[in-house]
């Protein structure tokens, strides 16, 4: 199958074949004219595709399963915790009483949907080691939003006006500065050691009084952990800044060490990521961000909180950075997290993280014969590779990554962090079995060995797939959503 072939088989609209049967009118037809304003009328055949019911049913079936998802195999796209997402947690999120509330509904007839976010809220306090929770933001970058507007509210209230400077390590999330630009913040960069982890004397350099906070995440995007976070922590402190922890990479720590502990003011959850929010199609997700006290006057209103027996909405924060999301947050990911949390247990949680390391190193140091590993040393959750050895073969990363095609994988992160020359970010999550994380390897392996005898399959790749190599800006910019007839 080629890319032309296909698209020609994608037209299969005939002449007069209809995918419908409907009965014959009985009323009289109505006379349009005059009842819709003049230009509203169609002139023409709307041209739609002339198809039967069967015909449509294998184009949508066709369709669906030429796309990637955690169900239809191994997708170890770094940073992104694609974690197999349980299915128990979708028979819970369809139960009447969660799918079909309204949000406008009174709290009265909602104690137990307010039960369950209040809850959620404890757990993650507890998860955490912060003070308290919300679970307004939609999303990670939702969350470090909202968590900087809150330390901005905060530098405010106390007539700090200008701490406006957010320093951000250069391994960051892409989301992390966009984020303090859209909170009105200036970003500064602190520089990565040879080691691949945040340079003290850098730090030292740029924190001062016009410190907001330092955003960092831990581990980091290379998957390394912070060592000196103690260390960073009191240097920004010390300054009168805050600490921001993105915890998106919270799979790498989870039930084994706390934000909190470490000194920090606010983190932010991707609930999708580490809690099993399906999230392969960009959302809902849920970015719970949990902030110690001195904090807590700024948390987005309402505030879900508890009066006697009572599970209630607290909109008396006169504050509060008010409302970051219409209703309360995504309901349906939030109970999918609930359920998640409450199946597995202070064990299993435990179990999370020790498997996600370990699944990681163990890929991590099978392959480290085969390409460059920019940092060698114990991983947690992911780990990178550079692809310059194969890049010298003529190779480059994106080939490696569109050859993976060819064997069902979806490829891992490439190109970021930005510190890495033709970076591979591998991130396999725990519930991939010693099997499945083999045979990827393997092929990683005959990959590198044909970069080495037989570039050109590399280069060509891939080979299988229903389309090529597609510009993406393109695809993205100006997509086509519209049937066209040929
Ligand atoms: C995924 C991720 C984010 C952004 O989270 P979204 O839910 O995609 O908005 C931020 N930081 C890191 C490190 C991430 O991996």
């Amino acid at each position: 199958m080629h890319n032309q072939d296909q698209a020609l088989i994608f037209e299969l609209s005939t002449p007069g074949r209809i995918g419908y049967s409907l009965p014959e009118m009985d009323v009289p037809e109505l006379d349009l004219e005059g009842l819709l304003p003049e230009g509203y009328l169609r002139s023409e055949e709307p041209g739609l595709p002339e198809v039967s019911e069967l015909d449509i049913m294998r184009h949508y079936t066709a369709l669906s399963r030429r796309n990637h998802g955690v169900d239809s195999g191994f997708y170890p796209l770094g940073s992104c915790t694609m974690k197999y997402n349980p299915k128990i947690n979708e028979n819970v999120a369809r139960f009447n009483g969660f799918a079909h509330v309204h949000p406008l509904q009174d709290e009265s007839s909602v104690q137990g949907a307010l039960e369950l976010l209040y809850d959620l809220q404890e757990h993650l306090i507890e998860i955490t080691g912060m003070d308290e929770v919300t679970l307004q933001p939609a999303a990670g970058a939702h969350g470090e939003w909202t968590g900087l507007m809150m330390i901005r509210a905060y530098h405010e209230a106390n007539g700090d006006l200008k701490r406006t400077k957010v320093i951000v390590p250069d391994s960051a999330h892409g989301t992390n500065p966009a984020s303090a630009t859209v909170a009105g913040l200036e970003t500064i960069t602190v520089k990565s050691n040879e080691n691949g982890l945040v340079d003290l004397d850098d730090l030292r350099r740029v924190v001062g009084e016009d410190t907001a906070a330092l955003m960092l995440t831990n581990p980091n995007t290379l998957g390394l952990f912070e060592e000196n976070i103690v260390e960073m922590a009191e240097i920004v402190h010390a300054a009168g800044g805050k600490l921001y922890y993105d915890g998106a990479n919270l799979n790498a720590v989870l039930s084994k060490a706390r934000p909190g502990d470490m000194g920090f003011d606010v983190v932010h959850l991707n609930l999708h990521k580490t809690f099993t929010g399906p999230h392969g199609g960009g959302g809902p997700g849920s970015g719970p961000v949990g902030v110690k006290a001195d904090l807590i006057p700024f948390l987005p209103k309402p505030v879900i909180t508890k009066r006697g027996e009572e599970f209630v909405f607290d909109y008396d924060r006169p504050q509060s950075i008010g409302r970051v999301k219409p209703y309360y947050g995504n309901f349906g990911i939030n109970v999918r997290a609930y359920t998640y949390i409450r199946s597995m247990g202070p064990d299993g949680l435990k179990a999370v993280t020790e498997y996600a390391v370990l699944n990681a190193n163990y890929m991590m140091r099978r392959l480290a014969e085969y390409y460059d590993l920019p940092f060698d040393k114990h991983c947690k959750h992911e780990f990178v590779l550079s692809g310059r050895r194969q890049k010298k073969l003529g190779v480059r990363t994106l080939d490696i990554a569109k050859r993976l095609l060819d064997f069902g994988y979806h490829p891992p992160t490439i190109y970021f962090p930005l510190n890495v020359e033709e970076c591979i970010m591998i991130e396999p999550t725990e519930t991939e079995s010693k099997e499945t994380l083999d045979s990827f390897v393997d092929i990683m392996i005959q990959i590198a060995k044909e970069a080495e005898e037989n570039p050109e399959i590399v280069q060509e790749a891939p080979h299988t797939t229903v389309v090529g190599r597609m510009d993406e800006a393109t695809a993205a910019r100006k997509p086509i959503l519209k049937y066209q007839k040929a």
